[in-house]
């Protein structure tokens, strides 16, 4: 299990922080062995909802009761939900990001939604941005379930959106550079720096919707697809 992030070590909270205070960022940038370098536009951190993709823009639609934002950076989605009146609650790993999210008016804590001494009920969890991407690998999926299990109010539901990523190890001839005995193929391993700021590597999944719906049903939840996106993803609906 991931441990709170130290500042020095948290490059996305840093560029949160800088474009909060500033309203301008670095670059921050992405590392993985798996791909190329790359970067996050720290200001799409900042998205408004007219700025956010179909499936961002209908989990919120989806939002009803009491809201949990997982994962909730700089609290651009619990924004937009508080705007429509909504209860809402933003947890995020990193200080940094959850100090911009208090100062933006948001309902904020530092919290691992792995910790299971967090067991408040919620009629809805959301995980944008490929929220589910915290779960790291395949084989940590049960520990996935037991928790939302834990933190779902009865009638509750997950909101989430991923993507099928087997486009990227897609050849010109149509075949897979996909190695069958190296894991899933969604399963990412990626660091971030932000100026001189490095954080440590961590594992990031990105699954396909028919292995979400065989695990989801294999732990006793109903997976429905609410909308494909225009590049690989979706946005998924678990409830049970
Ligand atoms: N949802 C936001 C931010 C996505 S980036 C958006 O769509 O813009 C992913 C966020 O998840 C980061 O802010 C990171 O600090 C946070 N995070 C990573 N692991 C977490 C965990 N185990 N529990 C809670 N938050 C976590």
């Amino acid at each position: 299990m991931k441990s709170i992030t130290e500042n020095d070590k948290d490059p996305m909270g840093n560029a949160i922080a800088e474009y909060h205070k500033k309203g301008k960022a670095a670059k921050l940038r992405v590392f993985s062995s798996q791909f190329y370098e790359d970067e996050i536009p720290v200001k799409t951190l900042f998205r408004t909802f007219n700025e956010m993709p179909i499936p961002e823009q209908m989990a919120l639609d989806l939002c009803r009761g009491r809201v949990l934002d997982v994962g909730a950076g700089s609290g651009c989605h619990s924004l937009e939900l508080i705007n429509r009146g909504m209860d809402v609650m933003a947890i995020d790993i990193s200080e940094l990001s959850v100090e911009v999210m208090k100062e933006r008016g948001v309902n904020a804590k530092v919290i691992n939604f792995f910790d299971d001494t967090f067991n408040e009920k919620f009629d809805t969890i959301l995980m944008a941005m490929n929220g589910i991407g915290i779960v790291g690998t395949i084989d940590n999926l049960p520990n996935f379930f037991a928790r939302i299990k834990e933190l779902l109010a009865d009638g509750g539901q997950v909101l989430l959106d991923s993507s099928d990523i087997r486009y990227v190890f897609e050849n010109e001839d149509g075949t897979f550079d996909i190695n069958l005995n190296s894991g899933y193929y969604g399963e990412i391993d990626y660091s971030m720096q932000y100026r001189n700021i490095k954080g440590v590597e961590f594992d990031w999944l990105y699954i396909d919707f028919d292995t979400l719906t065989m695990y989801a049903e294999r732990y006793g939840f109903k997976c429905e697809k609410c909308v494909n996106g225009e590049h690989y993803n979706y946005l998924a609906k678990l409830s049970f």
